[in-house]
């Protein structure tokens, strides 16, 4: 059992895990390539670079100075995160790693799909959270939106408490492996349609799919997802923290853009690095 798990390897999630696993702690950073950082030619405006960087090379060199100072990385996507005297982090390789202190830092998160309804449903129909709302969808027939291992994930949660699931891709493959019992339905999705509470779905062909509950599981689950399963607070698209980088859920703390503000790499090293010390701090304090 790792002392720290850090979520996401961006410029976040690397800044607590130096300042973790430089402090001695055991650190495992569990990431998957990709972020805002990995789309951004070129950074001028960051300390200490004469010549504009790319946002590649600083996601190499992060990465590489982390593994230097000890700390652990496995390259896989969070999909699940649940607690039991410590937290356990599960993967889209169905791998599950635990620790008394975790660092959510997945970056910033869009999940409000642009499909006529979904806002206006939200609470009454719509649901980003499997863990959080299955019970309320017992015995009825619900659809999960989104097509990869995150999809799978909430999918699988929800099987055996509802009547029935059905995997709405819109448009897109499947990107993982929905066993038999889940209806896999392709096609693209043209609004989501109800009264005062969610009736179904309506297919770009003028077909429907009844449906008393969707599942928003679009991509890879974001921090906000992984916080709200075991019900920190979240304000919108970002995760409640205090100065400490602490959520109102004690050992887990998140940094960088999913906790909004400034969206720029200097403020999400910063977190990182205010996470990172916090962590060092608590861990010295809770040992005899
Ligand atoms: C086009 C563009 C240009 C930008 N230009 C600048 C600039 O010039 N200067 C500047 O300061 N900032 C710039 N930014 C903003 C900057 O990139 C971000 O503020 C910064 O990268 C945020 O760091 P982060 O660690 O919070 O998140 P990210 O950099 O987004 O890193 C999050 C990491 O977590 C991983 N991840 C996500 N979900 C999971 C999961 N479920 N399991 C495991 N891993 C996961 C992601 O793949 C990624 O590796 C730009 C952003 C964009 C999009």
């Amino acid at each position: 059992m790792a002392d720290v798990i850090v979520v996401g390897c961006g410029p976040a999630g690397i800044s607590a895990a130096l300042y973790t696993a430089r402090a001695g702690l055991g650190t495992l950073i569990v990431g998957k390539p990709g972020g805002a950082l990995a789309k951004t030619e070129k950074i001028e405006n960051y300390y200490g670079f004469a010549e504009p960087v790319s946002g590649r090379t600083l996601i190499e060199n992060g990465l590489a100075q982390a593994k230097r100072v000890g700390a652990g990385f496995v390259e896989d996507e969070a999909v699940g995160l649940s607690w039991d005297e410590v937290f356990s982090v599960s993967t889209a390789s169905a791998a599950v790693y635990r620790a008394p202190y975790v660092v959510l830092a997945t970056g910033a998160q869009c999940r409000t799909p642009p499909i006529k309804g979904v806002s206006e449903f939200e609470g009454r129909g719509v649901s980003y959270c499997a863990v959080c709302d299955a019970f309320f969808y017992r015995k009825k027939n619900v659809a999960v939106l989104g097509a990869g291992s995150y999809a799978l994930h909430e999918a699988e949660t929800l099987l055996p408490v509802v009547a029935s699931v059905t995997i709405l891709t819109d448009g897109a493959e499947p990107a993982a492996e929905f066993p038999p019992e889940m209806k896999i339905e392709k096609r693209k999705i043209r609004e989501l349609f109800g009264g005062k509470a969610l009736e179904g779905v309506r297919f770009e062909d003028g077909t429907a799919l009844k449906a008393d509950g969707v599942f928003i599981a679009i991509g890879v689950a974001g921090s906000v997802d992984l916080a709200r399963k075991i019900g920190a607070e979240t304000n919108g698209s970002s995760i409640t923290v205090g100065a400490d980088r602490q959520t109102n859920v004690p050992g887990l703390y998140a940094a960088g853009d999913c906790t909004g503000g400034l969206l720029q790499i200097s403020k999400s090293v910063c977190d990182g690095a205010v996470a990172g010390t916090s962590i060092v701090k608590a861990f010295h304090r809770r040992k005899p």
